[in-house]
């Protein structure tokens, strides 16, 4: 068995004076922290990735639709970053059981969070807890393959389906909900999840938003791919609507997604399939016997300041799935401060403090496009870089860790072990389609005859 050593060669680093940075998370946040390291500091910095599973690139993997393949694109600056050879990948390693903060500390100059925020911020209704009741990381990690919630095995035997929140990810729920097997050619959708959905019976899926039209967080282009599905048609109900000229107020990219809302009310009602939008709809309690049977749902109205409030009007919406996509948090590590109200690492522009920084959702929260992270995790890099300049560094960095993990009998998976997985992954892609994901992470391992 090969341990700790089998990722060494990649780069002969740890010589003092470079300085050594630990990124945890190999995700969009954490490569484009890597790629603004680079540019920076040249050949005087050793950047290890750290991530919990064999493969890169967190939310391009397991985040982004399966049938956006064009967004999914972007991993090919990523692989490129990868690839040079002051980047390592050391996957299969969870700081915490396997590598402690404490640890990081000793080993690197600056360790960067680019965890990400992989958890679903509770719905915390009465009821809530009911099955099939799920949350979007976990909903959308089942039809993308992520190891950790490859066997939710959502209920889609049902006739109605309810999807809470009016965001980006709630539309990539709904779409996913309502396509159809042909519609998902060319995707990498586990084929699991597509045998899954093919044999649905859901045929109404509910989209709830708390306020209104003007108040959605989905942008036009996402919003505009409902008016052309094959199976199923968007329905709005214009008396949610303010006044059309109050559309001219609103920013550009806002006023095309209201358009785009409006003009769903004009479509032909002739598809099997319907995306029911129901505004001023806050759920406030999940009902059945045994597994969710309706969620109970109060009519809203907008304060001045544009928030919600309950009328006090109740009626049930029946469906046997609810998928909640309200939003995420970060997981707290055990050294590092949290901020608990806004689930996420307490930092000021990304410094945590003590030689830790956090990027992307773990910085700022679930907000913003994978491009938002860019520019993100050249800040922090820039904030980095004036606190460490290139000399004067004495840390062990890569080598160091190897020869910790290879102690804990930890072994991890290197970039180019990722790349036969990835091979072995595209060799059993269904046609038309870029992969096959391995779910589980004992799959990815066996990939790898280990
Ligand atoms: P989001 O954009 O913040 O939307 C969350 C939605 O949940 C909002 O409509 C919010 O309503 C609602 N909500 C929050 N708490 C609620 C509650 N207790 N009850 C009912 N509704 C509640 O979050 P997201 O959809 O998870 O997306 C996260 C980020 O990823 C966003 O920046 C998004 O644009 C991005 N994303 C982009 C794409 C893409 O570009 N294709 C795809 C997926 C995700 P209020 O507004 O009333 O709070």
């Amino acid at each position: 068995m090969r341990r700790g050593a089998s990722i060494a060669p990649e780069r002969q680093g740890g010589v003092a004076q470079m300085r050594h940075v630990a990124i945890i998370g190999s995700g969009p946040a954490g490569y484009y922290t890597a790629e603004a390291l680079q540019k920076l500091y040249g050949d005087s910095v050793a950047i290890d990735m750290i991530d919990r599973l064999p493969v890169p690139y967190g939310l391009i993997r397991s985040g982004v639709a399966p049938d956006h393949q064009s967004i999914k694109a972007v991993y090919k600056r990523y692989e490129k970053v990868a690839l040079s050879p002051n980047v390592r990948f050391v996957g299969n390693v969870c700081v915490g059981p396997d590598v402690t903060v404490a640890d990081l500390v000793e080993l690197y100059d600056a360790i960067v969070f680019a965890t990400g925020a992989p958890n679903d911020r509770p719905l915390g209704l009465p009821g809530s807890d009911l099955p099939g009741v799920v949350g979007s990381a976990a909903f959308v990690g089942w039809y993308n393959g992520h190891p950790d919630f490859a066997d939710l095995d959502p209920p889609l035997d049902v006739a109605a389906a309810a999807v809470i929140g009016n965001g980006n990810v709630a539309l990539d729920v709904a779409r996913i909900l309502a396509k159809t097997r042909s519609e998902f050619a060319g995707s990498d959708i586990v084929g699991r999840a597509l045998d899954a959905l093919e044999a649905s019976s859901i045929r109404t899926i509910h989209v709830l938003g708390r306020r209104g039209p003007h108040q959605i967080a989905m942008t036009p282009k996402e919003l505009g791919e409902l008016g052309h599905l094959e199976a199923a048609a968007p329905r709005v109900d214009l008396a949610d609507f303010p006044p059309q000229a109050d559309d001219a107020l609103l920013e550009p990219g806002m006023r095309k997604s209201v358009s785009h809302l409006r003009d769903f009310a004009g479509l032909p009602r002739d598809k099997p399939k319907l995306i029911d939008f129901d505004f001023f709809a806050m759920p406030v309690a999940v009902e059945g016997e045994g597994r969710v049977e309706r969620l109970i749902v109060e009519r809203t109205k907008l304060t001045e300041d544009l928030r919600s409030v309950g009328t006090g009007e109740r009626y049930a919406v029946e469906c046997g799935l609810v998928v909640s996509c309200i939003g995420y948090q970060t997981p707290p590590i055990e050294g590092v401060p949290y901020e608990h109200g806004r689930g996420r690492f307490a930092n000021q522009d990304g410094v945590i403090g003590g030689g830790l920084y956090a990027v992307g959702w773990a910085r700022r929260g679930p907000t913003g496009t994978i491009g938002t992270n860019r520019p993100d995790g050249f800040e922090v890099a820039d904030t980095i870089f004036a606190a460490y300049p290139p000399e004067g560094g004495s840390k062990t960095g890569g080598p160091g860790l190897d020869t910790l993990l290879h102690a804990r009998g930890v072994e991890p998976v290197a970039f180019r072990d990722w790349q036969r997985i990835e091979a072995a992954e595209t060799g059993r892609a269904r046609e038309g389609s870029p992969r096959e994901k391995f779910t589980s992470i004992a799959e990815m391992i066996a990939a790898l005859g280990r």
